[in-house]
């Protein structure tokens, strides 16, 4: 490990044991590199000087250069101040100082010209600066501004500020810091890609991020920064790969038999699109490989992944093996097994449905059938893969909307066979080329990119609430021609009283719109029993009812192909993939769809985009950008509990370029040198020996 790195803060002249205590509590800063690592928030731009006219109150810190051309010493005690007029070509403004009077009175002449530095305000109306940093104006003065270019500024506390580590104070810290040890700065990327890359070396970057001499020089040592940090990540996800590859044998899949012929020819409903076909085919040589697959399969919306999951599952079957399929709530492990059941028959396959409330009859035949190995699918949510569920032979599993599913719990899965299964995971709905790159940056990705034939796309309208009278005559004409329709209501957990009262009002208005005899309403919500729940969806999808009801509990995977009719209230409040999840329920059957997006007048910038963004375009694809560049990556589903998101510097959503140039670079490097023997690569090798190192590392899975 790297001495300088490691040092206690302490150690930093300047420093001593009080002030290495508010440090560490108040920044986290306990060592050399938590210091380096406290990078500026922003820079003070001292390269230009700015003309009175143009300042305002708005601004940060900025210079201006005006001549004196009064001053007086006014007030008593508290309220004594030293106050002076400048002015420039274009305005005049005030400089107040309550502190140091004395001194900068007879600092200041009238009649002569100054660099004034500080943060515009205004009192009366006028221009003023309190405090200015001032010096007297000289040709070498300003040329010494002139080199001091970019100023850091820091996070700081009040806490931190009595002991003088204001922003200043910290910059002197690092200054120091840098200035004794610069050359101890240790590299860690070998000089063949520094040459290659044309990177800054470590030293300088670090140097550079905290005293740019310019913008120039700041987005070089960036550049070099955030590469470092997703490099790293890219290095140790591909290697954790390569490593599986090398401990782990897979099943080999290398028949291809009845169970898979039969439903080919005799069963299948439809042509299965390219896309479908060709991610078939990579499953299928994945699986005779004889190493353990990790597929992540993206898919829009609707593309048709449960088909392909299901026929990759044929293809354990015919080669001996048991499958699971994994949905993140029981409505929807209800419906994959209701589907799966409807287009295999019942003599075909085995096939049984686990969830929290099978009755346990029924539950110790499951565990029987799953461990003599009579039954060969099994359905269900995450109690699939608690301990007590024991296969024969489980060689393959599909894990339905992954981002409900912890990582931990698919490790569970691991410990679920000698040789572990193959593991095939589906989004929801699409996730950015970046953000899988580095959140499932160590799966491979299959993508069916294309939806199958004869879909419409779905027309997507905004009303406002004064258009609700045009809403409900859509509605009308639309179950008029026998379609249904879904209307959901936010459950936001923090507000649930008050969602459930939306609800209430909700379902109160459309029972009043819509009245029985004539019309008939499901309704489901969170607050209601499971089998409750499943009642009312079922009604729904035998066409009993007209209009669901509910809240997001219908928003992954329903299949209602007869609905044509999205209606989303209080859409601003939800997020765009959420939004799009819930679109997707419609536009499955071959009638024009709608969807709805009801939303208050008054939109925040970010709520106007999504809704914008849902109107303007049904590819989800590319609505997952947006909703990258929107919230970040941090708050994307499902992130949260990945420590690879910890990112300090890049920024999946800005930083592609970047974050390609880092994932090539490490592929390349392990073609040519899976153990990183190289000596040239030893540095790389080093990075896996050291513990510390910023990253989560037990996170990736
Ligand atoms: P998702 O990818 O969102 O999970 P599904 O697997 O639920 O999508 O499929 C959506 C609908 O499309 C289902 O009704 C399914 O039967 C149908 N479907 C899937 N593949 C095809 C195809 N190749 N041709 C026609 N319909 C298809
Ligand atoms: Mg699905």
């Amino acid at each position: 490990m790297n001495q300088l790195f490691e040092t206690p803060i302490e150690y930093l002249k300047g420093t001593g044991p009080a002030r290495a205590e508010v440090l560490k509590k108040e920044l986290g800063i306990y060592n050399f590199e938590d210091m380096l690592r406290h990078f500026p928030f922003k820079y003070i731009d001292r390269t230009r000087f700015y003309k009175i006219r143009e300042i305002n109150i708005e601004m940060p810190l900025v210079q201006v250069i005006a001549r004196l051309t009064s001053k007086e010493i006014i007030g008593e005690k508290h309220t004594r101040r030293l106050v002076a007029q400048v002015q420039d070509d274009t305005g005049v403004m005030e400089l107040v100082w309550f502190q140091g009077i004395k001194w900068v009175e007879k600092y200041l002449l009238v009649g002569k010209a100054y660099i004034i530095f500080g943060k515009p305000g205004s009192f009366n109306g006028k221009a003023q600066m309190a405090h200015p940093e001032i010096e007297l104006y000289s040709p070498e003065a300003l040329k010494r501004k002139g080199n001091a270019t970019l100023q850091p500024v820091y996070n700081s506390t009040e806490k931190l500020k009595q002991y003088t580590l204001d922003s200043k104070g910290l910059q002197k810290l690092t200054a120091f810091l840098i200035e004794q040890h610069y050359k101890d700065i240790p590299e860690n990327l070998p000089p063949y890609l520094i040459n290659k890359l044309k990177l800054m070396s470590r030293a300088d970057a670090y140097r550079h991020i905290h005293f740019p001499a310019d913008a120039a020089e700041l987005n070089e040592a960036l550049r070099r920064l955030k590469f470092e940090e997703l490099f790293f990540i890219q290095l140790k996800l591909l290697r954790n790969k390569l490593l599986r590859v090398q401990k782990f044998r897979g099943n080999v899949f290398d028949k291809v038999g009845h169970y898979f012929n039969e439903f080919y020819q005799h069963k299948l409903p439809f042509e299965l699109t390219g896309a479908q076909k060709r991610v078939l085919k990579e499953i299928r040589q994945d699986t005779q490989r004889g190493v353990q697959m990790n597929r992540l399969l993206q898919g829009d919306v609707g593309s048709g992944k449960t088909i392909v999951a299901l026929m990759s599952i044929l293809l354990a079957l015919d080669n001996g093996f048991q499958a699971c399929f994994m949905a993140p709530t029981e409505i929807l492990a209800n419906q994959h097994f209701q589907t799966v059941k409807g287009v295999l028959g019942d003599d075909f396959i085995n096939i049984a449905l686990l969830t929290g409330s099978t009755k346990q009859k029924e539950r110790t035949k499951i565990h029987r059938q799953l461990e003599d190995g009579s039954l060969h699918i099994l359905f269900g949510t995450h109690a699939l893969i608690e301990d007590k569920v024991q296969y024969k032979n489980l060689g393959f599993v599909v894990i339905d909307e992954q981002h409900r599913f912890g990582v931990e719990q698919r490790a569970k899965l691991w410990r679920k066979n000698v040789v572990p299964p193959h593991v095939l995971v589906m989004t929801a709905t699409p996730i950015p080329r970046t953000l899988a790159m580095t959140l499932y940056g160590d799966l491979d990705v299959s993508v069916i990119d294309e939806l199958p034939a004869g879909r419409k796309p779905i027309d997507t309208l905004h009303f406002y609430e004064n258009q609700r009278l045009r809403m409900f005559g859509m509605m009308k004409e639309e179950i008029a021609k026998g379609r249904q329709i879904y209307v959901v209501y936010p459950l936001i957990q923090e507000s649930e009283k008050l969602d459930l009262k939306n609800l209430a009002d909700g379902i109160e208005v459309m029972s009043r719109e819509f009245p029985l005899p004539q019309y008939r309403l499901s309704i489901v919500h969170g607050k209601m029993k499971a089998a409750d729940k499943d009642i009312e969806m079922q009604r729904f999808v035998r066409g009993e009812t007209h209009i669901m009801v509910a809240t997001t509990v219908i928003e992954v995977g329903v299949n209602v192909p007869n609905a044509s009719v999205m209606i989303i209230e209080n859409a601003e409040r939800f997020g765009l993939s959420q939004l799009h999840q819930l679109r997707g329920r419609v536009g499955r059957g071959a009638e024009q769809s709608y969807c709805i997006l009801m939303s208050d007048v008054k939109l925040s910038r970010d709520g106007r985009i999504r809704l914008e963004t849902m109107v303007r375009t049904n590819n989800g694809f590319e609505i997952s950008e947006t909703d990258l560049q929107l919230r970040g990556p941090g708050n994307i589903e499902g992130t949260q509990q990945s420590g690879v998101l910890d990112l300090k510097l890049a920024d999946l959503a800005a930083d592609q370029q970047l974050l390609l140039l880092a994932r090539h670079t490490v592929e390349e490097i392990f073609e040519k040198d899976p153990q990183l023997a190289h000596p040239e690569n030893h540095i790389l090798h080093q990075a896996f020996m050291s513990k510390k190192d910023g990253l989560t590392w037990d996170k990736i899975s």
